[in-house]
C-alpha cells in the first residue's frame, strides 16, 4: 500500500472521511496569517471565514510554518481527492 492509501485509510478511522477537503488555519498563537492546515469544519456554528481551530474542527491540525507553505500543501490535498 502506497502513502497516499495508507494515509486515506488512516484518515477513513480516525474522522470517517477518507478525502478529507483541507483549509488553511491559525495553529499557532500570534502569527498574522495562516500557518497551518486542518481539514474544514462541518459545524454550523464555525464561520467558514474563521480561520481559527476550535474543539470542533476535526482532526488533525498541522501546524507547517510558513503561511505559503500551509497554503501549498492544502492546494495540494485538496487537488489529491480527486486522484484515484
Ligand atoms: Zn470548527
Amino acid at each position: 500500500m502506497n502513502a497516499r492509501d495508507t494515509a486515506r485509510a488512516f484518515l477513513l478511522a480516525t474522522t470517517g472521511e477518507a478525502r478529507l477537503e483541507w483549509r488553511t488555519a491559525f495553529t499557532t498563537d500570534g502569527t498574522d496569517e495562516p500557518t497551518g492546515i486542518v481539514p474544514v469544519c462541518a459545524d454550523e456554528d464555525h464561520e467558514p471565514d474563521d480561520g481559527s481551530v476550535y474543539s470542533c474542527c476535526p482532526e488533525p491540525a498541522i501546524e507547517c510554518g510558513s503561511h505559503p507553505v500551509a497554503a501549498y500543501l492544502a492546494e495540494l490535498l485538496n487537488t489529491d481527492r480527486g486522484a484515484a
